[in-house]
């Protein structure tokens, strides 16, 4: 059976995940922002925590490491091995192309740097999800903090690869702000303007956008489609590649 996921409000504006193996009962933990909601939302479901999984050494990610460590004793930490400096104590520390596993099923480990160096992403291809942290994000994808465009592109470009039915579940409730944004610079995508639509309605309802599918995220998320004869037309920037239409949208969108 495909994994159980389960969106948890964290914070302002953070998701985090539980991630449940009806086979073998047991459960993962994507990202931990503060304890509280993970502990209930357990605890909801009579759920145990076996594993957490860590996408990048941001606070609002790993704070609750720790405190999740002493509810749920034996809880094994997985995360960047480029970046168990800045992590909590890692019981597994991983880089691309290795394996995760929840329970009988198994994920691989892209690099996606660019938000920051070492962040990761975990793909589970039969349950046909993945966790994208502050990469890839709803109709966005995080701001440059360490690395460069360039790289940030490259693991956009590694994600986009992905099958189209992958649902991305992703750090932040940032959609609305993210489309207002989006709008402005594909402007005449038909499939951008009725999802902004639908985000808007669901944000006035406080409904989450998030996870969304890879597929609308190709149609509508401006960062992903940097590469597309439309948007380079819509930019005036024929004459660039692929990874400087991107870098002159994250500009953009960082002065928005
Ligand atoms: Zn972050
Ligand atoms: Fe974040």
């Amino acid at each position: 059976m495909p994994l159980e996921i389960v969106t948890i409000p964290c914070l302002k504006d953070n998701y985090a995940f539980l991630v449940h193996d009806p086979d073998t009962g047991t459960t993962a933990l994507v990202d931990a922002p503060e304890p509280g909601p993970i502990e209930k939302a357990l605890d909801e479901h009579g759920w145990r925590l076996d594993e957490i999984l860590l996408t990048h050494h941001h606070d609002d990610h790993i704070a609750a490491v720790e405190a999740l460590r002493a509810l749920y004793p034996g809880v094994r930490v997985t995360g960047a091995s480029a970046d168990e400096r800045r992590l909590p104590a890692l019981d597994v520390a991983v880089k691309e192309g290795d394996t995760v596993t929840i329970g009988a099923e198994a994920g691989e480990v892209i690099d996606v740097s660019g938000h920051t160096v070492g962040h990761i992403a975990f793909h589970f291809p039969a349950s046909e999800v993945a966790f994208t942290g502050d990469s890839l994000m709803a109709l966005g994808c995080g701001r440059l903090f360490e690395g460069t465009a360039a790289m940030m592109w490259k693991s956009l470009s590694k994600l986009a690869a992905l099958p189209p039915e992958t649902l991305i579940c992703s750090g932040h409730e940032y959609t609305a702000s993210n489309a207002a944004f989006a709008v402005t610079v594909d402007p005449d995508n038909p499939a951008l303007t009725a999802r902004k639509a639908q985000i808007d309605a669901d944000r006035a309802k406080g409904r989450p956008t998030v996870p969304s599918r890879l597929s609308d995220e190709l149609a509508t998320n401006p960062f992903l489609r940097a590469s597309t004869p439309e948007l380079k037309a819509a930019l005036g920037s024929e004459a660039l590649s692929d990874e400087d239409v991107f870098a002159h949208i994250r500009k953009l969108k960082d002065e928005f």
